[in-house]
């Protein structure tokens, strides 16, 4: 059993080194595979991520499971709620990973945090376990004891094709290592430490979120097995080991009420369809795809529901991010800025949209012939910064329409009709 330098851990908790994995040298070939194995354990959990895997619908996983996946090798699940098997039936498919003797290769997915046991092996106790064992020094049929679940990541960890960390809780330690814990709870990286590396040489991948989206899962399932398949290349990781095509950029960048972000339009209650920053949105500094992607097959997320982002994702949720519905205080700046650059802009737009709105022969006309409501017409003073406006926009480009001369080219012969017809002063016939 390796030895890591000893994180310090508060409140005279014992230090983690009896806890790292166990060596397993051998590397896996790349190559087509047929099957592969995924086995997954929950630690200090909600099965949250469960559900929302369950959910997932691009790549769902129900194609995973019937091998109906294009190029993808058929994934045999081990789950402690979704397998149809159960006690010793269930936990022999472990036992034979551990034992090297599976037959095909394996990925580790880690729900929940991870737990130390030792602390509540001080009282005869455990966090979270899985299976039962004989115990050391029993003879056989002898008392059996139940297995932590950090023992069963510790034990298939060094051998899996990749460990994934799903969900806050097994990224970063999320809910359950929040200040005051009592279980000493930590992350699947914290716990592997640092030189933790895949029989294919891969550390600890990390998709977060409390729950993520069960695509993020998939597409990143996917994407890893294609590159164990061998047609496909290591897809991109950032510096903490999340996908960075999902996790690269904040959910302000991608937020439908940014607009009124940048117009300095902020709601002061929920329902509002404004920006939420001021009732305790952490959107511009949170790395989450959530309002691009959606919930579940492309619905929902948190603002497009009306909620703010608690940062759910982030490895310093929940500690850094609470009090939660209380307004970000760097918020206050660029709030204040945007009200007073965004006013004036938010104005401006507004004349613009104004012009927009209306058809090019009702300028002409001076009259919108609308049913529904009485249009104002255009003022002196409209009229003016629409007609620099224009000027501007057309300024070293062609301006829409034929320059006078040029009617033969689209009639080849005279437009039909009387001048008044038209709007514009192209038409040739009655001159
Ligand atoms: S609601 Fe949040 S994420 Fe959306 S624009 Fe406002 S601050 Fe940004
Ligand atoms: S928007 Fe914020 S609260 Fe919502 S899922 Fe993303 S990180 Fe979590």
């Amino acid at each position: 059993m390796g030895t890591a330098t000893e994180p310090k851990i508060r409140g005279g908790q014992p230090s983690i080194p009896a806890t790292m994995p166990q060596e397993q040298p051998e590397r896996l070939p790349l190559g087509p595979l047929k099957t592969i194995h995924v086995f997954w354990m929950a630690g200090m959990s909600c099965d949250g991520c469960t559900i929302t895997v369950a959910g997932a619908t691009n790549p769902g996983i129900e194609g995973l499971l019937m091998g109906t996946v294009p190029a993808m090798p058929k994934v045999l699940l081990h789950h402690p709620v979704l397998s149809v098997e159960s006690g010793a039936e269930f936990m022999q498919s472990f036992k034979d990973a551990h034992a090297g003797t599976l037959g095909d290769p394996y990925v580790v997915v880690f729900e929940g945090s991870v737990p130390d046991e030792r602390i509540a092996k001080r009282t005869g106790g455990y966090w979270s376990a899985m299976g039962s064992e004989l115990m050391s020094g029993e003879a056989e049929g002898g008392r059996h004891a139940v297995v932590p679940t950090t023992e069963w990541l510790s034990r298939l960890a060094p051998g899996a094709a990749a460990t994934i960390a799903i969900g806050t809780c097994a990224t970063w330690g999320g809910i359950p290592s929040a200040e005051g814990n009592p279980t000493g709870a930590m992350s699947v990286m914290d716990f592997l430490g640092k030189d933790y590396r895949s029989a294919f040489g891969l550390p600890v991948i990390n998709i977060p979120g409390c729950a993520p989206q069960g695509d993020n899962f998939t597409e990143t399932v996917f994407a890893i097995l294609l590159f164990l398949q061998g047609i496909g290349p290591l897809p991109a990781f950032d510096e903490l080991g999340r996908p960075s095509w999902l996790y690269g950029e904040t959910v302000h960048q991608g937020c439908t009420r940014a607009g009124y972000y940048e117009e300095g339009v902020f709601t002061k209650e929920y329902g509002g369809k404004e920006c939420l920053v001021e009732i305790g949105c952490w959107g511009p500094v949170v790395n989450c795809n959530i309002v691009k992607r959606g919930a579940i097959n492309h619905m929902g997320g948190c603002m497009a529901a009306g909620g703010i982002c608690i940062a759910c994702t982030m490895p310093g949720f929940p500690d850094k991010f609470s009090p939660f519905y209380k307004a970000p205080p760097g918020g206050i700046i660029s709030t204040t800025m945007s009200r007073g650059v965004g006013g004036v802009i938010r104005r401006l737009r507004r004349l613009s949209n104004r012009h927009a709105n209306r058809e090019r022969r009702w300028d002409v006309n001076d009259d919108v012939p609308s049913g529904w409501a009485n249009l104002p017409g255009s003022t002196v003073g409209l009229k003016a910064m629409e007609f620099f406006y224009q000027k501007w926009q057309h300024w070293g480009a062609r301006k829409p329409g034929r320059n006078p001369g040029e009617e033969q080219r689209l009639w080849g012969g005279m437009r039909p009709g009387k001048p008044s017809d038209y709007i514009d002063d192209s038409v040739s016939e009655g001159k």
